[in-house]
Order: C-alpha cells, then sequence, then structure tokens
C-alpha cells in the first residue's frame, strides 16, 4: 500500500489522563496505522468544554509519547475548526436540511426513543439560542464494518432528528467528528465498539455534507468487572509510565495479538516493532469487550 493510501487517527477528549482503555484503543489504531505504511494522525476532541480538563491534552500527549505512540504532523484541535463546523451548518441550512428545536428534556420525557419530530414543521428562527436537529430520512443506511462486519439501520426509526449543535451551542461530537474527519482526509477510522452505533449517524451526514466516508474498525472495549466500559465515569486510574514496555506487552494480549512471552522484558520501540510487523487486526473479531485482569 502506498504511504497516502492510509490516514487513520486518535480523537480523545481531553477530559483526564489516558487509562488502560484509552490507550488500549490508541494503540490498535497506531498499529493498523503502521502496519498499513499509513500516516496516524492526532486530534484533541475539546469541543465539550464544560467537560474539559486543564493539562489533560498535555498528559495524554506525554502518555502516548511515553509508550512510543508517535503520531505525524500537527496535532490538530476542534476549538480551532469552529468556522469550518459554521461552513458546514450554513450549507446544511441552505439545502433545508436542519432546524431548530426547543424542546426540552422535559418535553420529551416521555418519549424514551427517537426525537418524535416535534418541531419539525414549526419553522422555528436558526438562531444561537435552540438546538439544532439534522432531518432524517425514511432511507435504510449501512456499511461494512472490517471487524463487525455489515450493519445497517432505517435513519428514522433507529436515529430519528438527531441533535447537530447543541442548545448551549456546542457542535455535537457527531457532526463535528464528520467534519475533522474529512479536514483531516483520514481513510480508517478505528475506535472503540462504543461508538459503532454512531457510525450509521455519522455516515448519513457525511452523505449530505458531500464527503468520503473512511472505513471503519470497531474495536472490543476494556470493561470492569460489571462489564462497564474503563472510563473516568467508572474511575478508570491514568496509566503509569513506570515500566511501558510492560503496559504494552500486556496491551497486546488483551488485543489478541499472543505477544511471545520472550518480548516481555524488552523495551518499547522493540515492542512495538514486533506488533507492528505482527499486527492481526482479524484476531480482534471474536471479542467484543475484554476483561483486564
Ligand atoms: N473523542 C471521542 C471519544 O473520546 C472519540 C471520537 C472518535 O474516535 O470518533 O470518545
Ligand atoms: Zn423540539
Amino acid at each position: 500500500l502506498a504511504a497516502v493510501g492510509y490516514t487513520g487517527r486518535f480523537a480523545p477528549s481531553p477530559t483526564g489522563p489516558l487509562h488502560l482503555g484509552s490507550l488500549y484503543t490508541a494503540l490498535a489504531s497506531y498499529l493498523d496505522a503502521r502496519y498499513h505504511h499509513g500516516r496516524w494522525l492526532l486530534r484533541i476532541d475539546d469541543l465539550d468544554t464544560p467537560r474539559n480538563q486543564p493539562g489533560a491534552s498535555a498528559r495524554i500527549m506525554e502518555s502516548l509519547l511515553a509508550f512510543g505512540l508517535q503520531w505525524d504532523g500537527e496535532i490538530a484541535y476542534q476549538s480551532q475548526h469552529l468556522a469550518a463546523y459554521q461552513q458546514a451548518l450554513n450549507s446544511l441550512q441552505y439545502q433545508d436540511k436542519l432546524y431548530a428545536c426547543t424542546c426540552s428534556r422535559k418535553d420529551l420525557e416521555s418519549y424514551p426513543g427517537v426525537y418524535p419530530g416535534f418541531c419539525r414543521t414549526k419553522q422555528l428562527p436558526i438562531n444561537t439560542h435552540y438546538a439544532l436537529r439534522i432531518k432524517s430520512s425514511p432511507q435504510s443506511l449501512g456499511f461494512v464494518d472490517y471487524l463487525q462486519g455489515q450493519i445497517r439501520d432505517k435513519l428514522d426509526s433507529d436515529h430519528g432528528d438527531f441533535i447537530i449543535r447543541r442548545k448551549d451551542g456546542i457542535i455535537a461530537y457527531q457532526l463535528a467528528v464528520v467534519i475533522d474527519d474529512e479536514l483531516q482526509q483520514v481513510t480508517h477510522v478505528v475506535r472503540g465498539y462504543d461508538l459503532l452505533d454512531s457510525t450509521v449517524k455519522q455516515i448519513f451526514l457525511q452523505h449530505q455534507l458531500g464527503y468520503a466516508t473512511p472505513q471503519y474498525r470497531h474495536v472490543p472495549v476494556l470493561v470492569d468487572r460489571h462489564g462497564q466500559k474503563l472510563s473516568k465515569q467508572t474511575l478508570a486510574q491514568p496509566v503509569e509510565h513506570k515500566s511501558p514496555g510492560r503496559v504494552l506487552w500486556r496491551l497486546l494480549g488483551l488485543l489478541n495479538q499472543a505477544p511471545p512471552a520472550n518480548l516481555q522484558g524488552a523495551d518499547v520501540d522493540q515492542i512495538l516493532a514486533w506488533a507492528v510487523a505482527h499486527w492481526q487486526p482479524l484476531r480482534l473479531k471474536t471479542i467484543s469487550s475484554v476483561l483486564p485482569n
């Protein structure tokens, strides 16, 4: 494969330091990119400002480097893409594909499924005080995930008119990620299984905006004893940098790559070199979530 044929990325939200679960996803995405002689970009998903933690971006970068996960090129920040997001919103508005919504959480309390479309025909002004929704359609939309196989959803009944800009003015993750992946010319998205359900929404937005669709590989997520994804919410501990080689070796085991025992004491560069050369993503196919012991 030519070097230009693959651009991957890791896109952490700076809501806290990397924990084992986020490092696991970063490693999978890094190995897949390097195995394909591709580029591996770092993007900081820092739009959700109330959840951002001061210093988290720097700590994340420090951790990635401690584990030898060197990204290519400049780091991108979502907070620097606001003009591009606005341009996309303008284009969707111009095509009559979005509408403002004033429904409160309380209004929607008794509608647990997809948004029932109350505001779709109200013609509310598109101003900065209202949430914006994309108009879904009755179409069914699918893609083939390299690991999870064929995924197909009905847009209206499975996703409905979902929010693309929140009431607080913050661009919703679903729209931002689509624009960023386009801006960065990402061709391959390797990320956690927990985002599988978002992918059809994102492909729908790509179609609305005339963007290409990357290939998707949703890898299992690390879970705790209760089956909960490791996250800041489940109080996952920050990864320690004391013996990064041992942590990498362990993560390769959790990625079902069967690292040889004699690699266990090797340094980070040796372990990564082995892992890139022996990367077998399809070995991840058989597992949906992983409980680190
Ligand atoms: N920033 C998102 C997260 O931390 C990931 C975005 C993505 O990989 O599409 O969950
Ligand atoms: Zn509404």
